[in-house]
């Protein structure tokens, strides 16, 4: 998927490193050595790895939660977490803090090592009288691309219906931004066993008219209504909303489509779920709300993954090898 982060986002293929055949001179002995396979570094080790996978996401929801002071000592701790982590630089997530509408300018300026600031919701009118709204062109304005899109405690308070919905997600994508559409059922819908029915009409309500080509620059969200603030949903049943979710996508536009768009899941996510949820088979990543207002929780989830486990194992078997070659 095309999302914008730095420079060092993009997942390019790295080429194989190919031995040059060895080069045999007419004068002197024909040499039968094999050409000698250059080895990987670590850097093209760890890109190899990770070109084959889709980058993880990480989206930090505030809600209506810190001010100022409180900003600058989160960022003063996350950003030498960041710094100091190794392994992280090298991967290729997408890290996203959501502060309210007020703290969106401290944030986009405190923050480093390329995290995005997010907006929590915005306006699909340019300008105008919606008293009370922030509009997508002033966040754009501010160089920030990504927005939360249809967050359930958003839709219930503005009373926003799927049809508003669905202009914010064409008119950020229009713009060359992120919407980060929630969907999720409520516990009616869960305990009358309507889960898949709420979900399929949220996503062909929100994602209506919009050109294939533009889906996979939305990131989708799955929030259980009944999971955030309380419980996580188990991984079985997070597995199969995020299988479900992939068959729709793909029903509904194409294959390519429902593997390049990322399926996120929101809803109680701590540091001590986050290893197991992870581990769900075509998840992408989480929104995570109370525990991302600790920066070592949001920091220590982050780093639950699967692929920074591989990193790290990457980087230690290389690092062993060295060393083992120097003791020779
Ligand atoms: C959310 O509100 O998007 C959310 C995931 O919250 P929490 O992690 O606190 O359940």
């Amino acid at each position: 998927m095309a999302i914008k982060k730095s420079k060092t986002n993009k997942t390019k293929k790295v080429a194989k490193v190919e031995a040059k055949p060895a080069k045999t001179e007419k004068t002197t002995v024909v040499q039968n050595k094999p050409a000698k396979k250059k080895r990987a570094t670590i850097k093209e080790e760890i890109k190899d790895y990770l070109a084959e996978r889709n980058n993880k996401v990480f989206i930090g929801n505030w809600k209506m939660n810190m001010k100022f002071d409180d900003i600058k000592s989160y960022f003063d701790h996350f950003n030498t977490l960041l710094k100091k982590d190794k392994i992280l630089s090298q991967m290729n997530n997408l890290i996203g803090i959501a502060p309210t509408a007020i703290g969106l300018l401290p944030v986009a300026g405190m923050v480093k090592n390329g995290v995005m600031p997010v907006a929590q919701f915005v306006h699909h009118a340019k300008q105008g009288s919606y008293t009370g709204c922030i509009s997508y062109d002033q966040v754009h304005e501010y160089n920030i691309n990504y927005a939360i899109v249809g967050h359930s405690e958003t839709r219930k308070m503005f009373k926003l219906t799927e049809n508003d919905i669905n202009l914010v997600v064409k008119t950020l994508l229009e713009n060359d931004m992120h919407p980060i559409l929630c969907i999720g059922d409520t516990l009616e819908e869960y305990e009358s066993k309507e889960t898949e029915k709420s979900i399929t009409r949220q996503l062909l309500n929100d994602l209506k008219g919009i050109h294939p080509e533009l889906v996979k620059n939305v990131i989708i969200a799955y929030e259980p209504i009944w999971a955030i603030g309380r419980k996580a949903a188990t991984v079985e049943q997070i597995q199969r909303m995020i299988t479900f979710i992939r068959t729709t996508i793909e029903e509904m536009f194409d294959s390519k489509t429902a593997k390049e768009t990322h399926v996120l899941y929101g809803g109680s996510v701590k540091v001590e779920n986050a290893m197991d949820i992870l581990k769900v088979k075509g998840l992408d990543g989480f929104i995570i709300g109370g525990d991302s207002l600790n920066p070592e929780s949001f920091y220590e989830i982050i780093i639950s993954s699967q692929e920074y486990a591989r990193v790290n194992s990457i980087i230690n078997a290389k690092k062993i090898a060295k060393a083992n070659k120097k003791i020779e």
